[in-house]
């Protein structure tokens, strides 16, 4: 089954008025300075020279003369619907092609137990016991299991998974999900497990994992938002609270999308393109899916303005 099915059979039950959510992760390039100034005043004035972003633009002056000025897509104006599809077509193909820049690292670490043992923040007796208890429930997680034997505490395990995985132990002191939900699709938050924890100086935005982090939303999220993220771990009680209290919140409108072929995909993605006509649009990809942002009115800070977004979340049956 595949995420987008596995994430709208859960949506179903839940209230929110969301049409639907997606994941994808990208690498458009593109900041955030280019969605807050949309079309310059002239671009807007002189139609007349405007470069259509399909490099096999077929139109000839005469139709690149009209004033279409929407839509845009990655920085590129489109003359027409075909050309919206060649670009996005174009993107769809950078996208899957693309396996880097984040590679699932399988660095060697050192397993949780040996680690704290290494920092003296447990004994062997601790780990002894820890092991054999987890060994006779046959379940649960090393670390909680230190935890639940008053081996150590929750912030100490947080924070040697930080040391294993190179990344900050992060606090959900000042979070507030309403103020941060245009910044990443619920269906990631949920899937993924990820939590954006909030923005600093309107330029970082961290984001929370509970066990390890994702690089590849992390990417994504920054090539979407043009926030630099910052992904640390946050103690799993603190987490579990302050996730669940973000799914609560109402999230920007997002639709699913499920193709069966890339073909349709890209049609069905530039459709929506041609139909909302954004000032700004892009695509990334994150693990399985494709996510589509349209920005239909130019944007005054780093944070979107939840209504003027909209979220496409799309897969392909073969992909
Ligand atoms: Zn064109």
């Amino acid at each position: 089954m595949s995420l987008l099915r596995r994430s709208a059979a859960r949506a179903e039950g839940r209230a929110g008025g969301e049409g639907g959510f997606g994941a994808a992760e990208g690498a458009a390039g593109l900041t955030s300075r280019d969605v807050r100034s949309g079309p310059s005043s002239r671009q807007r004035k002189s139609a007349i020279f405007r470069t259509c972003a399909n490099p096999r633009c077929a139109s000839g002056w005469l139709h690149l003369w009209r004033s279409r000025e929407a839509p845009v897509f990655e920085n590129g104006w489109c003359c027409s619907a075909a050309c919206t599809r060649a670009c996005v077509e174009a993107a769809l193909r950078r996208e899957m092609d693309a396996r880097g820049p984040v590679r699932e690292t399988h660095r060697h670490r050192i397993p949780l137990g040996l680690a704290m043992l290494e920092q003296g923040w447990i004994s062997g007796k601790d780990l002894r016991a820890a092991l054999a208890a987890q060994r006779s429930a046959g379940s649960g997680k090393l670390g909680e299991w230190l935890v639940r034997q008053r081996s150590t505490s929750e912030e100490l395990v947080t924070r040697t998974l930080g040391l294993q995985w190179g990344c900050p132990v992060l606090s959900i002191e000042y979070h507030n999900p309403e103020d941060l939900t245009p910044l990443v699709p619920r269906l990631f938050i949920d899937a993924f497990g990820a939590l954006p924890l909030r923005v600093a100086a309107g330029k970082i935005l961290y984001l929370g994992f509970e066990d390890r982090v994702d690089p590849a939303l992390a990417l994504a999220v920054e090539r979407m938002t043009g926030l630099r993220v910052e992904a640390g771990l946050v103690p799993g009680s603190h987490f579990r609270l302050a996730h669940e209290r973000a799914l609560e919140a109402r999230f920007p409108s997002a639709e699913l999308i499920e193709a069966a072929t890339e073909r349709a995909l890209a049609m069905a993605l530039a459709n929506a393109i041609e139909e909302s006509e954004p000032v700004q649009a892009r695509l990334v990809r994150v693990h399985d899916c494709f996510w589509l942002r349209l920005w239909r009115r130019p944007q005054a800070g780093p944070l979107p303005e939840s209504g003027s977004i909209r979220d496409l979340i799309a897969s392909t049956a073969a992909h």
